[in-house]
């Protein structure tokens, strides 16, 4: 690996992020493939028993089993790392497994947790019923207003976890003033950058000090693979990778090879998700039966100014109010022919789903309401169609109101 003509991964400063996504990280074995190669090995072998107690000693890098090292997921760890600009990125099997370790790695029993209210379910699961069991507390607050974070945070709060845009309302978190609270008071402030990605949205520039991805997302683009990833200063991330290499939570060579290839489209992907998002969201804004149109990008959007000072643009999600509630809502949903109907997002094809009663079901009417989650809201995450089509397919199901 690494030979003398490995230009791709030569010196990487000033590059920038199209570039990066394509370039960074490559590293070529012997056979100076041009595309990176597949490593589906299990294990390593050495040269000597002497070399085998030097890199277990860690005295002589280099790989000794897959649950910890593996080449190709190196080289996907080393194109993120270089997106973000972090120093460090562990990856995992699925973003949940990254959130996990994020905790495993970093916190111990009876500290505390500041959430915003407005994250990933399966996240809120995990906070509440599984970490709390173990002695991790969360306290849950609003995602746009710093004061709340301030007015939670206790003398054994060690972290602050946050989504922006949130999920679906997109709602936009101050990442800098998030990161001046959690500094004061001895925390780290993480970011689930997996709405943005890094050709969008750089939280480490803002201060944060940890970055999470769901990899099965944008990074992939594709709906193919699951995968996950943490990053940020190395030292940090060392309790993140103790926890991999101990608790096995592992991305396979496969998928870190389908996500390096994912990656190298990022930045006109992401650009391509922006633009038809915007499209489609200043043509709902005009659709009678059309009482609310949610997008960062949109002037009309409540942080417009905060969005477009965080990120290059407003992202791929959109979500929208029909007057008429779930009806209406399931009824839009059910004359679409085109969209798919179902929760995942960051796909080339577009999603459309009624989070009221999928992803948000299991929080209770009230919660809903307190949250600003009507039950005539649909989300749909953009893909890449043309944007016409997408209308098309809308303008049919907003027809049968
Ligand atoms: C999907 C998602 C996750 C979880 O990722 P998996 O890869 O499904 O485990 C976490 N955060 C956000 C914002 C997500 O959309």
């Amino acid at each position: 690996m690494n030979g003398p003509d490995d230009r791709d991964s030569a010196d990487i400063a000033g590059l920038r992020p199209e570039t990066l996504a394509v370039r960074a990280g490559t590293r070529r074995s012997q056979f100076q493939e041009h595309s990176e190669a597949m490593f589906l090995t299990s294990s390593f072998v050495f040269g000597s028993a002497a070399e085998a107690a030097a890199r277990f000693s860690g005295e002589q890098p280099g790989n000794i089993y897959a649950r910890f090292t593996n080449p190709t997921v190196a080289m996907f760890e080393e194109r993120l790392a270089a997106l973000e600009g972090a120093e460090r990125c562990v990856a995992f099997a699925s973003g949940m497994a990254a959130i996990l370790a994020t905790v495993m790695g970093l916190m111990r029993s009876g500290e505390h947790i500041v959430a915003s209210r407005s994250i990933f379910g399966s996240t809120v699961q995990l906070f509440q019923n599984i970490l709390g069991r173990f002695g991790v507390e969360t306290t849950f607050v609003s995602p746009t207003d710093p004061a709340e974070w301030e007015a939670a945070t206790r003398p054994n709060t060690r972290l602050f976890f946050v989504e922006s845009p949130s999920n679906p309302l997109t709602e936009i978190s101050d990442l800098r003033a998030l990161a001046d609270i959690a500094h004061r008071h001895g925390a780290w402030l993480a970011v689930d950058n997996c709405f943005c990605t890094p050709i969008l949205q750089q939280p480490l520039k803002f201060g944060a000090d940890l970055v999470i991805h769901s990899a099965t997302k944008y990074l992939d683009g594709q709906g193919r693979v699951l995968g996950g990833a943490v990053l940020g200063a190395r030292a940090l991330m060392e309790g993140v990778y103790t926890f991999l290499r101990t608790a096995g939570p592992t991305l396979s060579a496969f998928n870190a090879w389908v996500l390096l290839k994912g990656l190298e489209t990022l930045g006109p992907r992401m650009r391509a998700h922006a633009d038809h998002a915007l499209e489609l969201a200043t043509w709902l804004e005009c659709q009678p039966g059309v009482s609310r149109v949610f997008y960062p990008g949109l002037p009309s959007h409540p942080q417009h100014a905060l969005a477009m000072a965080q990120q290059s643009n407003g992202g791929g999600i959109v979500a929208f109010e029909v007057a008429g509630g779930r009806d209406a809502a399931w009824r839009l949903i059910d004359a679409t022919r085109l969209l798919s109907i179902t929760a995942n997002l960051g796909d080339t094809r577009t999603t459309i789903t009624h989070p009221a009663s999928t992803t948000h079901s299991r929080m209770t009417p009230e919660q809903r309401a307190a949250a600003g989650i009507g039950d005539g809201l649909v989300r749909v995450a953009v893909g890449l169609e043309h944007p016409e089509d997408l209308k098309q397919d809308l303008r049919r199901g907003l027809a049968t109101r």
